[in-house]
């Protein structure tokens, strides 16, 4: 049975064992004032008055941010932090364990703090996607950077009341409610710090907002900032397909649970690239070429589609242990394999269905995912769910060493799975069902919402799709989840009508993340990827390379007597092929040299789905849009 709580002041009521020590919510709201218009030379400045009781207080700063999986509040970043009563400065003392609480003695009469912070909006440790999110031009706020609230009390329970002053001639998009303009001054509406935390604003110089698929309620938009002014003109087959992505969405979801949605995409080569969920909106971070270049655009196709998922598959929906009542509570990433690898289905497929990708794109970023999975080491010791649980230490991994230690495999091992149960569904119903007919029971619960938030856990998942095809789903999923065989799973492509095979030449969706990273791909032969022209990037372990004592970080200095690069490094491995002679590499580690001597004559293998003849075309038959009126690839 699905637990449903509705409106977002149920939510505390899961707490009420972790909650007992939880202070009672302010009756009148924290009143926000952000001041950007020092943004452009990276400083954002906060203001604050905060109700509060005499006697002792703690202010957190928010640490657990929703969406990024680990603990990455920018907290190296706050600066300036000044509290002052009655016009008198109060001390204030960190505390001595929890980096992101500050304790506060109140005096007596005094009901409201006035607090003031500084955000260095410059890079930090903390892994933190809002500390270089600002430019010359343009700013993105999430505002966990420039909040401080009083510890202890659910963060849906405590009121605020934000305004926003942004440089000059600078506009704004949001999913906010605007109250009131005044000049560069915008005022929102009254929410709760969880809400305005989940609401970011992208703001700037050069914006534009365009709005979407109009027959649609509520309204959805497209929020869009760059660095210069031709940025912000998106050619109209990227409007196109943003357009049939809300479309598309209709019959996937059967739901909306947001009163209105902003997508906010900066295109700028200054901040960083980011993918952000909320409710109402997502922050969709790309380079400033990242829609008109074609390669880069093949890369990013994804992007809005997983991100706009999360709506309902992470937000709406959301792990029990992903439900957190505050941002200083820890989060337990064990279903990240459903909130993220389900969206990354999903995200996929209606990355094809909107006109994002063409089919073969769709297959060939598949191809290139299953196959780095299918040949990953690590999943004999570590298995997918245990990339989960540990997300918060895998995610900004180093690559060194990385098929070893694995990675964020709950993304693409979860589209491998939940592509296998789509494919499942649809052979045990004969295909009358698949996992659409799950994601309406799953996701669409309750029917159209405000922005809520309904947990779930294992047995649901569990429940659900027995409810759409009996079968043993609890066997099903257990087995993906906590194997340690060697191959990743497959048989989603398998039953899709396709297989995984090689070829001698990448594919168009490899050669462009290849180009884009500036690596040389050796995986699927030698077991190499080289990048920065000549830096082993990783060794995959159990490879020939790794046979031969290579390892990640040391450097390719010669093949066959010449001078490396990475097309005669390429060419090499081509001319061995059905050879007896050795490929001659002259290898550095550190400034020690040594002759490693590869006996491998395979050739090179780049991954890539071959169908499979006689059989349903069924992955085909599942990136088919449902809705009419698609373009076919940007
Ligand atoms: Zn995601």
């Amino acid at each position: 049975m699905t637990k449903w709580f509705s409106g977002l002041a149920c939510i505390p009521l899961l707490f009420m064992n972790a909650a007992s020590c939880m202070a009672q919510a302010p009756a009148s709201p924290i009143v926000l004032h952000v001041d950007l218009t020092d943004a452009p030379r990276r400083l954002l400045h906060a203001h604050m008055q905060i109700p509060v009781n005499a006697g002792p207080l703690t202010l957190q700063y928010p640490q657990w941010i929703p969406g990024d999986h680990r603990p990455t509040g920018p907290v190296d970043n706050l600066s300036g932090l000044k509290v002052r009563a009655n016009g008198h400065d109060l001390s204030w003392r960190r505390d001595d364990v929890d980096m992101y609480a500050f304790h506060v003695d109140v005096p007596s009469g005094v009901t409201t703090l006035e607090v003031s912070l500084d955000f260095l909006a410059t890079p930090g440790d903390t892994g933190s996607d809002e500390d270089q999110a600002t430019s010359p031009n343009l700013t993105v706020l999430e505002w966990n950077s420039v909040v401080l609230y009083p510890a202890h009390i659910p963060v849906a329970q405590i009121p605020i009341t934000a305004s926003l002053t942004v440089p000059a001639d600078w506009k704004l998009g949001t999913a906010l409610r605007i109250t009131g303009q005044n000049g560069p001054e915008t005022s929102f509406a009254t929410i709760s710090v969880g809400q305005l935390v989940d609401s970011p604003v992208i703001t700037g110089r050069y914006f534009r907002e365009f709005p979407l698929a109009s027959e649609i309620n509520p309204k959805h938009f497209l929020d869009v900032a760059g660095d210069a002014a031709e940025d912000v003109d998106l050619k109209p087959e990227y409007l196109a397909a943003v357009n049939q992505l809300v479309r598309e969405t209709g019959p996937l979801y059967q739901s909306r649970h947001y009163e209105t949605y902003h997508f906010l995409l900066s295109l700028s080569d200054v901040i960083r690239e980011e993918g952000l969920e909320h409710h109402q909106s997502s922050d969709n971070g790309i380079e400033k070429k990242g829609i008109t270049d074609p390669n880069l655009a093949m890369l990013n196709a994804e992007l809005l589609p997983h991100e706009f998922t999360h709506s309902w598959n992470g937000k709406y929906r959301r792990p029990a242990g992903l439900a957190t009542p505050d941002f200083a509570t820890p989060q337990k990433g064990e279903l990240l394999w459903v909130y993220e690898g389900m969206t990354q289905y999903w995200g996929n497929v209606l990355a094809a269905r909107s006109g994002f990708w063409t089919p073969a794109h769709y297959r060939e970023a598949l191809a290139w995912s299953a196959a780095r999975l299918n040949v990953k080491p690590g999943r004999t010791w570590r298995n997918l769910e245990d990339t989960a649980i540990a997300s918060q230490i895998l995610r900004g991994g180093h690559g060194y060493w990385a098929n070893w230690r694995r990675g964020q495999d709950y993304y693409p091992e979860g589209e491998l799975i939940w592509l296998d149960a789509d494919t499942t569904i649809r052979q045990l119903t004969h295909n009358k069902k698949s996992l659409n007919d799950f994601c309406v029971k799953f996701l669409a619960v309750g029917g159209n919402t405000p922005p809520t938030v309904v947990p779930y856990d294992f047995d649901d998942i569990v429940a659900g799709l027995n409810e759409v095809a009996p079968y043993d789903w609890r066997g099903f999923l257990t087995e993906r989840i906590r194997s340690n065989v060697p191959h990743a799973p497959l048989a989603g492509i398998e039953h899709g009508g396709y297989r995984l095979a090689y070829g001698a030449e990448p594919t168009e969706y490899e050669q462009a993340y290849l180009t884009k990273m500036q690596e040389v791909d050796a995986w699927f032969s030698l077991g190499l990827m080289v990048n920065n022209g000549s830096t082993i990037d990783d060794v995959r372990v159990d490879s020939p390379a790794f046979q031969a004592g290579l390892g990640p970080g040391m450097r390719l200095v010669a093949v066959n007597g010449h001078g490396y690069n990475g097309d005669a490094f390429k060419a090499a491995i081509r001319g061995a092929k059905g050879t007896a002679s050795p490929i001659e590499l002259i290898v550095s580690n550190d400034n020690e040299f040594r002759t490693v001597r590869l006996d491998y004559h395979g050739g090179e293998e780049y991954p890539q789905l071959e169908r499979v003849q006689g059989t349903p075309d069924l992955l085909d038959e599942i990136i088919k849009p449902l809705v009419a009126g698609k373009a076919s690839g940007l």
